[in-house]
């Protein structure tokens, strides 16, 4: 679906939102912190900014963010007895409502001095996640953004997860078509200007297998390595891809 200027502003409010999430909820982190305070640093800045939550109450979701550390890859339910430590990474996932359109975003952080794969795990998956950015542009295929992820987190030994995937956004958070992180084998939708996707790698360190814990909810490695995860709402314009949640 395509956006008009109208909407793709109360989208570019929605991110803002966002981005100021990430910026409060990375300012707790550090020792000693619990995924439930994370949670409480997001629904401040909700309140604050007027914006509804995306993530509370969706599917009967208990929070406004999802917090998965280490091999824990998404949807991670916030907890007071969850308390994170030096060396672990953490993935923050959020969202935000503004006039009824949505934003949507992820990042992996590191508590203190993290080890060398942790870190390089991170940088990688961020970097196929701007990878993945470069490609949303009018005229481009959508599975050209997969397909650039995937050539990112696998050079670098890494692996793509399967069963979780990106998505369009817009008064819905998740909207058709689906973004794989992986070349589908077809090349997907043409990308027009006014389309706006959430393209959001999760890379493995080691498989990409998937396991769902009994809480119906959290997703952990099938091989317990780590996991990280960062997201973007983007726009395609004729200038380019325009990342809705960045600060
Ligand atoms: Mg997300
Ligand atoms: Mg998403």
């Amino acid at each position: 679906m395509r956006r008009n200027a109208a909407e793709l502003a109360k989208m570019r409010r929605a991110g803002k939102v966002v981005a100021e999430i990430h910026e409060a909820t990375r300012a707790v982190l550090r020792p000693g912190v619990t995924t439930a305070d994370i949670d409480r640093a997001a629904r401040s800045v909700l309140e604050t900014r007027g914006a509804g939550s995306n993530f509370l109450g969706y599917h009967g979701f208990p929070a406004v963010v999802c917090t998965s550390p280490n091999a824990m890859i998404v949807h991670g339910i916030p907890s007071e007895a969850v308390v994170l430590e030096e060396g672990d990474i953490i993935s923050v996932d959020c969202g935000a409502i503004v006039e009824g359109y949505h934003g949507d975003a992820a990042y992996t952080a590191g508590i203190g001095q993290v080890s060398v794969e942790a870190a390089r795990l991170m940088e990688v998956t961020e970097a196929s996640l701007h990878a993945g950015i470069e490609l949303l542009r009018p005229g481009h295929r959508l599975h050209e953004v997969g397909r650039a992820v995937q050539q990112v987190a696998e050079a670098a030994g890494f692996s793509v997860v399967r069963e979780y995937v990106g998505h369009a956004i817009g008064t819905a958070m998740h909207e058709e078509p689906q973004v794989p992180n992986y070349w589908p084998g077809t090349p997907g939708p043409t990308l027009k200007s006014g389309m706006v996707f959430a393209v959001e790698p999760m890379v493995n360190a080691g498989g990409p297998g998937t396991v769902l814990l009994d809480d119906g909810w959290s997703v952990v490695t099938a091989d317990g390595r780590l996991s990280a995860h960062f997201e973007h709402t983007i726009a395609v314009t004729d200038d380019g891809p325009e990342v809705f949640t960045l600060p």
